[in-house]
């Protein structure tokens, strides 16, 4: 005999899966994780679980086995068919002269012009006679750029600058290093051209190109990355020589590490009397950034962007990065990338910065941004320089568009306006169904369900009241292994939930433990509004149980009281067999047999239970609204009062 969560555990299933099982078996009995399976339900679950294995296992079987249909797999041979295709538009998309795809029809018997409409069927048929297969593309799969943002075939990948975001401590020297590398990189005739800041520009350097991306701060990177972009290629965390690791340091190595990219280390204000570079190195090596120097990973440039020096050594350094990870596009399709801002001029209109990730952007290209449709009508550089067209990882802004995007948005352009104008309202469509939402973000609930989909690792974001907590939760957390998944803590640091973690675990799909501290209102609501999970805990193997029940899809489910209604006693019928029937009068709400109450007596608590019955007239009945009398009993309890007061409320199941 054992329960239901028992049995689960011991044969690696989820209580869900369990029940189900007994369901199908009928097992009317079995209602929840806490019932009791006897020996006859095991053996008939063991048999129905092997039977049911065996079955999955012959179907994977028969999948491996079948043959394909057609040998036709790659990409090229499949071409796109959408409901009210032309017959143009159709010969446009397997690469034959319009003409061609007539006389073919023809020979179907007919007849037809190039604005004519394809239906599926004929499509497919002129397809095959092509060698080819259609797809079928769905309103929502233009909506999400899949179509225009295929990979590109080896061959078509050229080499592209890297992208570079600095990141570190407010004061650090940030700013003073992206103004003097920006100043020494720019030739001279151009320097004068330089009207306006933008938020990311190109330098030249010796054989190479970099673009560095001016983010206002970390929160804006993170939350480029909760939309789903991913623009840097490299991360370098600037810290001063004379102030050493601080918040921001932690905060900004945290969102790198998240982003998964190569971080480099600037140790700045080198030219300062109090400098102390070694001390930088030794504190950011026990933060897991170990210098190459040290036999680590990580380069380290010790920089004075004040005075210019080391500059040219950090560039260098980049450019070697850059070489090692071989950053690649295909320029000659077209552009897509993302948006790094955009306002709204008064005298323009919107404004974007875009940067190019992939294809070449032309003056003159339909586009489509975020949700927002136009045509490139100003192209400018960097340096703004009207241009003609703009290459992978060019920073460029643009003028044109009917709204202003948001940064981070993805944009691509098109080759005609037809085309861009429709998956501009098919992705309005989809943003008016889904709210834009992405779908980066992880509750403790979906943990399991994710485990399941294949991810390898489950990420927490641990905030405490005190370093020593903050570390033994990341430590122990750390420990937890369960199939093969293991917990990675993306930040563990010491005080409240701030907007700024919320922005993290969103974008890292994270979950958000607090630990000893209380969680205020407004982030609350932020994390509800950013679908981000907070845990609130006190002791740390709680922490550590809830986790692992969510990886192995055993969570308890948590209740919430939810009030029915309040009900006053007015009258007392005593009877030998049934006990006490409490005459009462609805005041508030509903009152339902079976219902959790509580009797108050002048505003003592005197009993706490479950309505057992209630009757209107002589008859039993469900439940009694507002403003009716009724009789009711209590279970296991006969002790009431004229003018005790019930008050009545279910527990309902709350999603964490
Ligand atoms: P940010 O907040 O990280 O953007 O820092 P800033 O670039 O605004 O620099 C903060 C302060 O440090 C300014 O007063 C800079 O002049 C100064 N600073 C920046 N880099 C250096 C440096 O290499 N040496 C010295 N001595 N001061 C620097």
């Amino acid at each position: 005999m054992m329960k239901v969560v028992e049995y689960a555990k011991e044969i690696n299933k989820s209580v869900d899966d369990i029940l189900k099982a007994c369901a199908d078996l009928e097992m009317d009995y079995i209602t929840d994780q806490n019932s009791i399976l006897n020996g006859d339900d095991i053996a008939d679950l063991e048999n129905y679980f092997m039977e049911s294995d065996s079955k999955k296992k012959n179907i994977k079987k028969k999948k491996k086995e079948a043959k394909p249909t057609s040998d036709i797999s790659l990409d090229e041979d499949i071409v796109v068919y959408r409901d009210n295709i032309t017959v143009r538009e159709f010969a446009d998309n397997l690469k034959q002269p319009p003409n061609e795809v007539i006389k073919k029809l023809f020979t179907l018997g007919i007849m037809a012009n190039v604005n004519n409409n394809l239906d599926y069927e004929t499509a497919e048929v002129i397809a095959s006679e092509y060698g080819k297969e259609i797809k079928k593309e769905s309103a929502l799969d233009i909506a999400n750029f899949e179509e225009y943002e295929v990979r590109d075939d080896e061959k078509d990948l050229k080499p592209r600058p890297p992208v570079v975001t600095i990141m570190g401590h407010v004061d650090h020297g940030k700013t003073t290093l992206l103004d003097t590398i920006r100043k020494a990189n720019i030739a001279e005739q151009e320097v004068g051209g330089i009207t306006q800041a933008i938020s990311a520009y190109q330098v030249n350097y010796k054989k190479g190109q970099i673009t560095f991306i001016d983010t206002p701060g970390h929160a804006a990177f993170t939350q480029m990355r909760s939309r789903g972009a991913q623009v840097t290629d490299i991360v370098i965390i600037i810290v001063a020589a004379d102030d050493g690791i601080m918040p921001q340091t932690k905060e900004a190595i945290d969102h790198a590490k998240a982003a998964d990219v190569p971080i480099m280390v600037a140790i700045n204000k080198i030219d300062k009397p109090d400098a102390n570079p070694e001390r930088v190195m030794t504190e950011l090596s026990e933060y897991g950034l170990m210098p190459d120097v040290w036999g680590g990973d990580v380069l380290y440039t010790n920089i004075s962007a004040l005075k210019g020096e080391g500059i040219d050594e950090l560039l260098e350094n980049i450019l070697l990065i850059a070489e090692m990870n071989n950053y690649r596009a295909n320029p000659n399709r077209q552009a897509s990338g993302t948006v790094i801002e955009a306002s709204l001029d008064k005298s323009v209109g919107p404004v974007a910065t875009l940067l190019i990730q992939s294809g070449t952007l032309k003056l003159g290209d339909p586009i489509v941004v975020g949700t927002c449709f136009g045509r490139i009508r100003n192209l400018k550089n960097d340096q703004n320089q009207a241009i003609e067209e703009a290459t992978p990882s060019q920073p460029v802004v643009i003028m044109g568009l009917n709204e202003t995007p948001v940064a981070g948005d993805r944009f691509v352009a098109f080759a005609s306006e037809k085309e861009a104008k429709k998956v501009w309202e098919a992705r309005k469509i989809k943003c008016r169904d889904d709210a834009c939402q992405p779908t980066t973000s992880v509750s403790l609930d979906e943990v399991f369900s994710k485990i399941k989909e294949g991810a390898t690792e489950v990420k927490v974001l641990v905030k405490a009241d005190v370093q020593g907590s903050a570390e033994a939760i990341k430590a122990c957390l750390e420990k937890i292994v369960i199939e093969n998944i293991k917990v990675k803590v993306i930040r563990s640091s010491v005080g409240a939930v701030s907007e700024n973690d919320i922005m993290l675990a969103k974008a890292s799909g994270a979950i958000i433990i607090s630990f000893n501290l209380p969680v205020n209102n407004d982030m609350y609501k932020c994390a509800k509004e950013q679908n981000v999970d907070i845990r609130v805990h006190n002791i740390i193997y709680k922490v550590v149980e809830e986790l692992e029940a969510a990886m192995k899809g055993m969570l308890t489910p948590e209740y919430e009281e939810k009030k029915l209604g309040m009900v006053e006693v007015r009258q007392l019928f005593k009877f030998s067999k049934v006990g006490v029937i409490a005459g009462s009068y609805v005041t508030e709400g509903v009152v339902k047999s079976n219902a959790h109450c509580r009797l108050w007596r002048n505003d003592e608590l005197v009993y706490e239970g479950k309505i057992k019955s209630i009757q209107r007239e002589k008859d039993s009945v469900k439940e009694v609204k507002k403003g009716f009398e009724c009789g009711i009993t209590l279970d296991n309890f006969d002790d009431v009062k004229e003018q005790d007061i019930i008050e009545v409320y279910e527990m309902v199941e709350i999603k964490r």
